[in-house]
């Protein structure tokens, strides 16, 4: 079974493709790179679900017959700044989708916050579309806090900022080994994983 990533985030496709070995699965998860590379999509719908539908429409048509589309929308959600920046991760910092300025940005707006109203989540809906069209959506989620400043070197976006419950490092410090294990994408991937092996039993 294959399934082509509608993503150009070389860091997602590394994440899924690791997740994907290390199942019970027997599963292929290639780049949307190896059919020409992601269309350009507006991620305007306003909830994970829907911005993730949009990317794996836009990349079905492109995927060999037989082949499943993956989509994978995901952030940060912040307690003190009432959920955000959430399903606007990738843009916080401007329609540029910077992480490097998106990091920069989560950092200075939370300079004030004091430790103890830090608590964070991180989220990732994960939305398959099979050969024949159907639609699945798997959801997963990691809770922790957020760091005063950036720390570790691993990983990619808001991870240098973001500790996981029973944890006092980030997630760029603990890097792929822990975040494997417990992220937010590592959740979804379970229930994905699951869901596959009810399919073909
Ligand atoms: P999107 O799913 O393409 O809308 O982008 C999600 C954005 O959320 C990324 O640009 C990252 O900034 C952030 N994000 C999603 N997952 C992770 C993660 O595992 N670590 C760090 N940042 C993430």
């Amino acid at each position: 079974m294959t399934f082509y990533l509608a993503s150009g985030n070389a860091h997602k496709v590394g994440e899924l493709q690791s997740l994907a070995n290390n199942s019970a699965l027997t599963v292929a998860i290639k780049s949307a790179r190896e059919v020409g590379g992601m269309p350009t999509v507006v991620e305007d719908a306003g909830t994970f679900v829907g911005n993730a539908r949009k990317k794996a429409q836009a990349l079905r048509p492109l995927i060999p017959a037989g082949a499943w589309a993956l989509a994978d929308d995901s952030g940060v959600c912040v307690d003190a700044l009432q959920g955000g920046p959430g399903v606007e991760s990738a843009y916080f910092a401007g329609p540029q989708a910077d992480p490097v300025a998106n990091l920069a940005k989560l950092e200075a707006v939370m300079r004030d916050v004091p430790e103890g109203q830090r608590r964070a989540r991180f989220y990732c809906v994960l939305l398959t579309i099979g050969p024949d069209g159907e639609e699945q959506v798997f959801e997963g989620g990691c809770d922790g806090s957020l760091l005063m400043a950036p720390r570790g070197a691993a990983g990619f976006g808001y991870d240098p900022l973001f500790v996981p419950d029973g944890f006092t490092q980030s997630y760029a410090e603990l890097g792929d080994e822990v975040k494997s294990r417990l992220s937010h994408r590592a959740r979804a991937w379970a229930q994905l994983a699951a869901w596959m092996k009810t399919r073909k039993a």
